[in-house]
């Protein structure tokens, strides 16, 4: 229950919370006029503050006054209205409202602030278009669906800042105008007038400086982060987005994870989502790669992928036989009992070429036990009698299947089955999953640049088979390509969460990691060189994660937008409806900072 307001000329109570309690007695409430209704010579105004709403009643008994300004309140005036509490009578009860039981018999009223006329109404739930709401941001944030949301946020952000203090963490700021920093993705920079010609870049994330406030003994530190990274956006991605971002020293991956599941047990709370207690599942990269086609599986509802190379290597089907013999698989999924017409198929096969696969081969099990398939005349009874029983089918069952190398099968799968889940409404309300995936390879090949870049990034600590130091790497025969690496993932419901590491704390096993990466000394000493010169200062070992909170809160608020939990957030292509940013500058700004723009403004 919030505590009351310190009475004053504007009110003494918060309209949303009065309640039965109060009735019998005086009260002055302030807030905006969510509505009026005019009734048979009554006027009732729902009265609007953070809190919720109040009825307020107005007789025209109470005043010819009183009322004659009633009459002239219209939609998001702000007032302040003094009057008596009392219970309405049993039928006029709103069980809809928290104060449903009570309204105010007004008694006298004070405009504040007159209105506009609102470009939208916002007593209701109308669907309005994002570019109206984030122009509007002002009247679109007076929205209960918005002040949810950011009650929620400010709930979550609450607890992470209660639960790691009392986990002995420190909350340490990091600056704003940086160096690059390593996460792989664009930066934002901002030119250094005291300085022309060079450039601070915004943070990425706050990664070397929690690795520093490691090596300087500060041993768990948390903030909650501003990160910014010039990407091509995507629905769940903005140019700037909030983390929770932590580090600690003298641990290991269990104790990461051990503090971090039990705080989001906390957080999971707030959003009252149903899901296990801690410890989560773990599941290794490898296998949900095979099993779900992607290294964030959502495992929410079934259609998992299962490799049927084996049954198909020595097949007459040439496609089958040369990618299984080049070294690619076949990969299913049983889709299920479901009649599924000609021109889906042909949607299903081009969203799995868009994801990289050559095509899509489906079937549908007979009665009989044969294929309805495109391709059943290639294959043997047998070959198709062992894929059905590998896929567990049953006669009616759609099967769907891509031969390619193992990581476009995958993908492709992974792809199709969420496209699937989507179609076809396969996630039941109210269910989710949780899993650490974990055991990454350290490295992904990039063939158009041949060479390795870091899966999680290049301060990860890296394992071979017999170990982590720099003779364990240098041993290892197999090279970068074979290295795992100390990095874990929370997964929920398909979304990556959060996602860390065990750092590297030997600086010559940060140099080998470099080489993997077509780093050489010298960059390395010129990008990274005051990380590398701590590291020779004494570094315990660390690690630590970073979560996405704008994802948390969409995710527990049950949006689908991490627009609609961020106040003042960028449109999908990056600018702000609201304040017009970004924007052309004034030439004399640019003079001083020793810039001249080679594009026309506006574009
Ligand atoms: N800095 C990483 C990121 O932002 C997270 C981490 O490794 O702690 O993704």
């Amino acid at each position: 229950m919030r505590r009351a307001p310190r009475a004053n000329p504007y009110r003494d109570s918060w309209a949303g919370d009065l309640s039965a309690d109060s009735a019998g007695s005086r009260a002055r409430v302030s807030g905006w006029v969510h509505n009026r209704r005019d009734h048979g010579g009554l006027i009732f105004i729902d009265l609007r503050d953070r809190a919720g709403i109040v009825q307020l009643v107005f007789h025209p008994q109470n005043g010819a006054e009183l009322f004659a300004a009633a009459e002239k309140l219209r939609s998001e005036y702000v007032v302040s209205v003094a009057g008596d509490v009392v219970l309405r009578e049993q039928g006029n009860v709103n069980p809809e409202l928290a104060t449903g039981e009570i309204e105010i018999q007004a008694r006298q009223v004070t405009v504040l602030a007159r209105s506009a006329t609102p470009p939208f109404p916002l007593d209701g739930d109308v669907e309005l278009d994002e570019m109206t709401r984030l122009r509007h941001r002002t009247l679109d944030l007076r929205r209960r669906y918005m002040v949810d949301a950011l009650v929620l946020r400010h709930e979550v952000v609450r607890t992470i800042r209660e639960t790691l203090s009392d986990e002995d963490f420190l909350e340490v700021e990091t600056p704003i105008l940086t160096r690059s920093t390593p996460e792989g993705a664009r930066d934002f920079l901002v030119p250094a007038r005291l300085s022309p010609g060079n450039f601070y870049a915004l943070p990425q994330s706050p990664q070397l400086f929690k690795q520093l406030l490691m090596i300087a003994g500060y041993e768990r530190y948390f903030q909650i982060a501003r990160c910014f990274r010039d990407e091509d956006l995507r629905a769940d991605r903005q140019p700037e987005f909030t983390q929770l971002d932590l580090e600690m020293s003298f641990v290991d991956e269990d104790d990461v994870i051990d503090v971090n599941e039990r705080l989001m047990a906390k957080v999971f709370e707030l959003g009252g989502l149903d899901l296990p207690a801690p410890p989560y599942e773990r599941m290794a990269y490898d296998e949900a790669l095979l099993r779900f086609g992607s290294d964030r599986p959502d495992r929410r509802f079934g259609l998992e992928i299962t490799d049927v190379s084996e049954h198909l290597r020595a097949s007459q089907f040439k496609v089958f036989a040369s990618v299984v013999g080049g070294g690619g698989v076949v990969r299913a999924i049983n889709a299920g009992q479901r009649e599924v017409p000609r021109k889906e198929l042909d949607e299903l096969t081009e969203v799995a070429r868009r994801a990289g696969a050559g095509g899509l081969v489906w079937a549908f099990v007979q009665e009989d036990g044969t294929w309805r398939s495109p391709i059943a005349k290639f294959l043997s009874h047998e070959e198709i009698a062992a894929v059905t029983a590998a896929l567990g089918a049953q006669p009616g069952e759609l099967l769907l299947a891509v031969a390619d190398s193992a990581a476009v099968a995958a993908n492709a799968l992974g792809v199709l089955r969420l496209e699937l889940a989507e179609r076809w409404k396969l996630v039941a309300a109210g269910r989710h999953d949780v899993l650490w995936v974990v055991d990454f390879p350290m490295f992904d090949r990039n063939e158009d640049e041949h060479r390795w870049d870091a899966l999680h990034h290049p301060f990860t600590a890296p394992t071979a088979p017999t170990g982590t130091s720099a003779e364990d790497l240098e041993a290892d025969g197999g090279g970068p390509g074979s290295w795992r690496s100390r990095a874990y993932d929370l997964v929920v419901d398909g979304w990556e969460l959060g996602g860390g590491s065990i750092r590297i704390h030997d600086p010559a096993v940060q140099r080998k990691v470099f080489e993997a990466i077509g780093m050489d000394e010298d960059e390395a000493e010129q990008r990274f060189g005051f990380l590398l010169e701590a590291l020779r200062f004494g570094a315990p070992p660390h690690g630590g994660i970073a979560f996405g909170i704008d994802r948390i809160v969409t995710l527990l608020a049950g949006r689908d937008s991490i627009r609609d939990v961020i106040a003042f957030p960028k449109t999908a292509s990056g600018s702000d409806p609201l304040t017009g940013a970004p924007a052309p500058v004034d030439a004399k700004q640019l003079r001083e900072l020793g810039l001249r723009s080679t594009a026309a403004p506006g574009g």
